[in-house]
C-alpha cells in the first residue's frame, strides 16, 4: 500500500508525493524553552517520530528540522498576553539565555528517553535573527508590512486566502481580536517585528531597520528557518492541533507572500491533544502539568509512555490516566519478557511465512500511521504458532524501527548490586510505611538512571 497521509490543508488522506524523488523534507515546530515538556507536548514528538520512521520505512531520505523557540512566544498564540521566556526568568531568577540553556538541554534529555531519533538540524530562534530580519524586509518589499505602533505588522488583507489552512471565517470570536490590539487594520494581521516592547526586562533583543531594539514575532522563526533549511518549498510540517488556526496559518501567509510560491508545504500533518479526564487540555500554564520525570518517580519506563501513545491513533484525543498508563506499562513489560525469550530460540528463519506480516504491518502504519493496528499485528505475530521463534524475533524487531520501542537493546540488563541495595531499602522503608524514606529511595535510584516499580512480588527495576 502506498503511503497515504491526512492532510489538514485539504482535510484529506492523500498518497504521499514528495517534491523530489525519494526525498521528504520534514519541518517540526519543536518546544518553547520556558518550562519543562510536559507529557503532552511529548505526544506532538512521539507522533513525529513516529511520522519520520514511517518515512524511512518505505526507503525516503528524510532532512528533518526541528527549531527551538527561545524567544517572541507571548502567552496567548497571537500578539497578547506576557513574554513566555521572560515571565519563567523573572520565576526562576535566572537570565533568559540561562532560562532557555536549561529547558533546551531538559528536552533534548526527555526526546533520548522516549527514543524519539534526533532531527537532522536543530534550529535556535535566536541563531536566525539575521534571516527573520530578511524575511521581513522581502515582504515590505512587497508590500504586505504596515508599522503601526512602532511595531512591524503583517497585513493579512493583502492575501486573498489567508487562513485557507484552519479554514478561517471572519467570525466574531476573530474579530474580537482586533480589540486586543489598536494598531491592527485587521483582526487576524500579526506582529512580524516588536520594536516597542511592552516589557522593560526584555533582556533579548537586537538592532533592526525598524529601530535599535527590538525582537521578532513568534511565528517569523519558523518560516526563515524551514525555507533556510529546506528550501522555498517542502513536504511536510507539522505540530499540535492548537497550531492550525494562528501559528501555522501565519507561517503560511508570510512564506507564500514572500515567495509567491505556493503551496509553501504540500502536507500538514496535526496531532490531537492529550487530555486528562473530563477532556481538560494538559498545558504548560496550567496546574495539571505531567512531565516525563513525574513518570520515572512513579516507576514508569519512558517507554512505557510511548507504548501508551502508540495504542492510539495520533488524530484522536488520547485520555491520560494513570490506570491507562499502568495498562501500558503490563503490556510492555510481557512484550520485553517475550522478546528476551524469543532471542535465544535457534530456528531457522522462513522469510517468506515472515513476508505476509511483513506487509500487513505496512499496509497499517502508511494507512495515515495507524498504530494502533500496527501494535495489533505485532502481538499476532507473537500468538502465531506457525512462525518460528526465530521468525517472531526477527519480524518484532523490524517492526520496531517503526514503533521505536528500543526493543533490540532490551531492557533487562544486569542491574548493578548498588542499585539492588538502594531498592531492597525502598522496600524495608515501604513495608514499614515510611512512604518519605521510600520516596527519597525512589528519587535516588531514578537520578542513577533507573525506575523501580512495584510489583506483587516486591519491586522490579529497568534502566532508563
Ligand atoms: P510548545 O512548547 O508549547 O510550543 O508546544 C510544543 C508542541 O506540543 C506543539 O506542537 C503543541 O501543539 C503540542 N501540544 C501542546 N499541548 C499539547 C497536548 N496537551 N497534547 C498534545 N500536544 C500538545
Ligand atoms: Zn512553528
Amino acid at each position: 500500500m502506498d503511503l497515504t497521509l491526512y492532510n489538514t490543508l485539504t482535510r484529506r488522506r492523500e498518497k504521499f508525493v514528495p517534491l523530489t524523488k525519494g526525498k521528504a523534507g520534514l519541518y517540526t515546530c519543536g518546544p518553547t524553552v520556558y518550562n519543562y515538556a510536559h507529557i503532552g507536548n511529548l505526544r506532538s514528538y512521539i507522533f513525529e517520530d513516529l511520522l519520520k520512521r514511517v518515512l524511512i520505512w518505505n526507503g525516503y531520505n528524510v532532512k528533518h528540522v526541528m527549531n527551538i523557540t527561545d524567544v517572541g512566544h507571548l502567552t496567548s498564540d497571537a500578539d497578547v498576553g506576557e513574554d513566555k521566556m521572560l515571565l519563567a526568568a523573572l520565576r526562576e531568577k535566572k537570565s533568559v539565555w540561562k532560562i532557555a540553556e536549561y529547558y533546551t538541554k531538559s528536552f533534548k534529555k526527555d526526546m533520548k528517553k522516549l527514543n524519539i531519533l534526533p532531527p537532522d538540524i536543530w534550529s535556535k530562534a535566536t541563531d536566525h535573527i539575521p534571516e527573520q530580519i530578511e524575511l521581513i524586509q522581502t515582504l515590505e518589499k512587497k508590500g504586505f508590512t504596515y508599522i503601526a505602533g512602532g511595531n512591524v505588522y503583517f497585513n493579512t488583507s493583502k492575501l486573498n486566502d489567508y487562513g485557507k489552512l484552519a479554514q478561517l471565517k471572519l467570525d466574531a470570536e476573530m474579530q474580537a481580536r482586533i480589540k486586543d490590539d489598536k494598531h491592527k487594520k485587521n483582526p487576524h494581521d500579526f506582529v512580524l517585528w516588536f520594536t516597542k516592547s511592552k516589557f522593560e526586562a526584555q533582556e533579548m533583543k537586537w538592532h533592526s531597520p525598524w529601530g535599535k531594539e527590538g525582537y521578532p514575532g513568534w511565528h517569523l522563526e519558523c518560516s526563515a528557518m524551514a525555507m533556510k533549511y529546506l528550501g522555498k518549498q517542502f513536504d511536510i510540517h507539522c505540530g499540535g492541533i492548537d497550531h492550525v488556526p494562528v501559528h501555522h496559518t501565519n507561517e503560511i501567509a508570510q512564506s507564500e507572500a514572500a515567495t509567491g510560491k505556493k503551496p509553501w508545504v504540500k502536507y500538514w500533518l496535526h496531532n490531537e491533544f492529550l487530555v486528562l479526564s473530563q477532556g481538560e487540555k494538559m498545558a504548560k500554564s496550567g496546574g495539571n502539568f505531567i512531565t516525563l520525570s513525574t513518570l520515572e518517580e512513579k516507576g514508569f519506563h519512558p517507554l512505557d509512555y510511548r507504548y501508551f501513545c502508540l495504542g492510539t491513533h495520533y488524530r484522536k484525543p488520547l485520555m491520560f490516566s494513570y490506570e491507562a498508563l499502568e495498562g501500558a506499562r503490563s503490556t510492555t513489560k510481557k512484550l520485553v519478557e517475550k522478546v528476551l525469550d524469543l532471542k535465544k530460540s535457534k530456528d531457522k528463519e522462513n522469510k517468506t511465512k515472515q513476508q505476509k506480516y511483513l506487509l500487513e504491518f505496512t499496509d497499517n502504519v502508511n494507512d495515515d500511521l495507524n498504530t494502533p493496528k500496527a501494535l495489533a499485528t505485532m502481538w499476532d505475530v507473537l500468538k502465531d504458532d506457525t512462525l518460528s521463534g526465530r521468525d517472531k524475533y526477527s519480524l518484532v524487531l523490524k517492526f520496531d524501527e517503526v514503533l521505536g520501542l528500543d526493543l533490540k537493546k532490551l531492557r533487562k540488563e544486569k542491574i548493578p548490586q548498588d542499585i539492588i541495595t538502594l531498592a531492597e531499602e525502598r522496600l524495608n522503608a515501604r513495608k514499614k510505611k515510611d512512604w518519605k524514606k521510600a520516596d527519597e529511595l525512589r528519587e535516588k535510584i531514578t537520578k542513577l538512571g533507573y525506575v523501580v516499580g512495584d510489583t506483587q512480588e516486591g519491586y522490579e527495576i529497568m534502566k532508563v
